[in-house]
């Protein structure tokens, strides 16, 4: 699975594919080129993809982001975002490939149940044009002459990764919106550690929430609090949310005016 980045830097304009769009592809344990695409690569993890993955190994959100990711400051956001960290053996492994396959399979990351498709919005960083499909093409990939054909919405349901774009949906939108501001807009350093805390610190972001004062500071109701101390999804629309408010100062978050009164007079 080759980085979609490598296309940006190419400069090869993409074919653009939509819902409708038609390939033939297949992929199975009989192609010769097996598990090739699971080395060598460059692998943005979403939101909801660290909490599937961090789930299925069965630890934190902060020792899943240690000893498997890589930060980076994703071009033309200015926002800091995780890559998959490789093994530092000969073909740069994916820490979850073995000879059968794909161990956390069934919690892979969203680029993976993409593939061989890119999504714009994420990876195709020169485009303005957002929402479109392409190929990510790589040569070693024979899933390209199997006799399969699908839409790419088969496709994405297929794989399950209409789930995961349903969750990360508000968050790719500010991921999209940011990329659209002038660059020359930067966002304190302070603003980028809450950005990446809310995004894929889950458990970090949770004592966040109920164990600072953050629940006096803003206005939430009853329900929304129950919902977000029991459902881990229901905590991650919430800091999509949150972050909309922090970047855009858009939403539904209002401050309690006392609390913010009253932190006032401190400054003061
Ligand atoms: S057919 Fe393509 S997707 Fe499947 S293992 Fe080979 S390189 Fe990977
Ligand atoms: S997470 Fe699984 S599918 Fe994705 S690159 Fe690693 S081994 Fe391959």
């Amino acid at each position: 699975m080759d980085s979609p980045d490598n296309n940006t830097q190419a400069n090869i304009p993409p074919v653009q594919l939509d819902e409708n769009s038609r390939f033939k592809f297949k992929c199975h344990k009989g192609v010769s080129c097996f598990t090739q695409c699971c080395r060598g690569i460059s692998i943005m993890l979403t939101p909801y993809d660290i909490i599937r993955m961090k789930n299925r190994m069965k630890i934190s959100s902060e020792e899943f982001l240690a000893v498997y990711t890589k930060p980076e400051l994703l071009e033309k956001t200015d926002l800091p975002v995780v890559t998959l960290k490789l093994l530092d053996d000969e073909q740069k492994s994916c820490p979850f490939v073995r000879d059968d396959g794909c161990l956390i399979y069934e919690d892979r990351p969203t680029t993976c149940r993409y593939y061989p498709l890119g999504v714009a919005s994420l990876s195709y960083k020169e485009q303005e044009k957002e929402g479109f499909y392409f190929f990510v093409n790589e040569p070693h990939c024979k899933g390209f002459e199997e006799d399969c054909e699908w839409m790419v919405k088969e496709w994405r349901k297929d794989q399950g990764v209409d789930i995961h774009d349903d969750i990360n949906a508000e968050w790719t939108e500010l991921i999209v919106r940011k990329r659209s501001i002038p660059k020359n807009i930067r966002l304190t350093e302070k603003t980028k550690n809450m950005f990446f805390t809310a995004s894929y610190d889950i458990d970090r972001f949770k004592r966040f929430v109920f164990e600072s004062t953050f629940l006096d500071l803003y206005e939430i109701d009853n329900k929304t609090i129950e919902d977000i101390r029991s459902d881990e999804i229901a905590l991650l629309r919430f800091s999509f949310r949150w972050l909309k408010w922090l970047l855009f100062q858009e939403g539904e978050f209002a401050l309690n005016k006392t609390e913010a009164a009253k932190r006032q007079e401190k400054i003061k």
